[in-house]
């Protein structure tokens, strides 16, 4: 038998695949795919630069001064949020406390943080918080939070406010990826846009040998799809196959998160040249070309109950927030952004480390302040057992403050440093402070599994089990607590 460490590949941490339910692959009996940013990944700066500059164009033509912005990558990160009263963009912890602040494109201090979001919570329920569920999503944030200055400076038309900015930013993008210009930007220079991967291929092909039915199911129309997946797929696969090959069930123009939550039909593409349609009610299998439709067709057509569909995708509202909520699928999330993230962690870690250690200390420090002040309390108004003179007491407390401060300022350079890991703008995606960011929160309670791309099903294969290890609790006992 091979050894354990050739059957079982150990890749690097950043291409694992993390777990937030545990997931048996083997009751899996279909997988569907969403494509853009999960089968295929873009170059996010290109495309979003290019989205970008085409809705500039389209608020120029409304004589809107825009043609100085330009997108900027840096400024802006999925799982950001944007604020429509205030103009800004936000980062909040899994409850919504909001812990960093940008107005256009200057960050609030401490004492702006403050007075705007002290006695708020972000809920995304409201419509004034716009949440970045996707990569697709950058342009728009860029684009918002420098039409915020425009506002500001009254160079916008009367009557247009952060709102109404966010509108227009809003039809821009979306009619940049519809009316065909963008995209054929992209068709028309695939490298620029396109990140190649020849591990996805195994990936899907080891799922579709074991059994399962694999299932590509886009919003993206099909003239676009088809040339993207032949793109993506075909130089990988044996000679005369294509694409078409690994997936028996396509669905194009799937408008999710409809397609999770409505009963909209289904037609077939039956002239795949021309793109025509005709109403289908029959199989949605065998290498034909569906066009819209739902998700309860899906699982009434494959004779399967939501926990043995896998839905794999890369919007969290679009994707897996419906069809976990709604239908019980089982799902994973593709965060392409997740290799910077644990790359930046790894780096960090000895500092981290030390930052723990550091952060011990000073807690210690301030249990023993609070008990000297207590027992100075005690002191001064005569009343229980006063456990020291006065005198020592407030030495004790003047010493015990000053080692604090000076721990401070060992402190405060290395949690700047933290939260400046990944994204020097916005930290890391998945933490807000010490705490889970709302993303993080979204991740884990709509993904089963999450990993950066979709090759990474390669290493765990299609008969893992993806199992959730125990979490910490804050009463959970720790060795050096031991317990009287
Ligand atoms: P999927 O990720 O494979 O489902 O496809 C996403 C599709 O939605 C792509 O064709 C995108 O161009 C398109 N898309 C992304 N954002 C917008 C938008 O704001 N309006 C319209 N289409 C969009
Ligand atoms: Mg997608």
């Amino acid at each position: 038998m091979p050894d354990d460490s050739i059957l079982i590949p150990d890749p690097s941490p950043e291409r694992r695949v993390f777990t937030n339910r545990t997931l048996n692959m083997r009751s899996i009996k279909a997988i569907g795919y969403d494509m853009d940013y999960t089968l295929t990944q873009y170059h996010a700066e290109a495309w979003e630069a290019k989205a970008f500059g085409h809705a500039q164009d389209r608020l120029a033509g409304l004589g809107w001064p825009v043609e100085p912005l330009e997108f900027d990558a840096a400024m802006v990160s999925r799982g950001l949020v944007m604020d429509l009263e205030l103009g800004n963009l936000l980062k909040a912890t899994r409850f919504g406390w909001v812990i960093r602040a940008m107005h256009g494109t200057r960050f609030l201090d401490y004492h702006e943080l403050r007075r705007a979001y002290s006695g708020t919570l972000v809920d995304l329920a409201e419509d004034r918080y716009v949440f970045l569920n996707t990569l697709f999503s950058l342009s728009e944030a860029s684009l918002f939070a420098q039409g915020v200055e425009l506002v500001d400076a009254g160079r916008l038309p009367r009557g247009v406010g952060y709102r109404e900015l966010f509108t227009a930013v809003r039809a821009a993008i979306d009619s940049a990826h519809r009316d065909g210009l963008l995209k054929a930007d992209v068709l028309a220079d695939p490298e620029r846009f396109i990140v190649l991967d020849g591990d996805i291929v195994d990936s899907l092909l080891d799922q579709k040998h074991a059994g399962k039915r694999m299932m590509l199911i886009t919003n993206s129309e099909w003239s676009f799809a088809s040339e993207i997946m032949a793109y993506t797929f075909d130089r990988y696969l044996p000679a005369g196959q294509t694409w078409r090959d690994l997936f028996g069930t396509v669905i194009v123009s799937a408008a999710k998160p409809g397609f999770f939550t409505s009963s909209n039909p289904l037609y077939k593409v039956v002239d795949e040249e021309r793109g025509l349609l005709e109403p289908h009610h029959g199989s949605i299998e065998h290498g034909d070309v569906f066009y819209g439709g739902n998700a309860r067709l899906v699982e009434e057509y494959l004779g399967l109950s939501g926990d043995q569909i896998l839905y794999v995708g890369d919007h969290l509202y679009g994707d897996v927030h419906f069809s976990k909520a709604l239908l019980r699928w089982r799902t994973a999330l593709i965060l392409q952004e997740l290799e910077s993230e644990v790359r930046a962690l790894s780096g960090f870690l000895p500092t981290q480390q030390r930052l723990g250690e550091l952060m011990a200390q000073k807690e210690h420090l301030e249990a023993k302040l609070s008990a000297l002040r207590l027992a100075a309390l005690r002191a001064r108004d005569g009343y229980a057992d006063p456990m020291f003179d006065v005198g020592d007491g407030e030495a004790a407390i003047i010493e015990t403050r000053s080692k604090i401060l000076a721990l401070d300022d060992v402190i405060a350079p290395l949690a700047i440093e933290a939260g400046r890991l990944r994204t020097e703008a916005w930290g890391l995606m998945m933490r807000a402070g010490a705490d889970k960011s709302l993303l993080a929160r979204q991740v884990e309670r709509y993904a089963d599994i999450y990993t950066s791309r979709v090759s990474n099903l390669l290493y765990p294969g299609p008969y893992a089990m993806f199992r959730i290890g125990r979490l910490d609790l804050p009463h959970d006992p720790h060795p050096q607590h031991e317990i009287r």
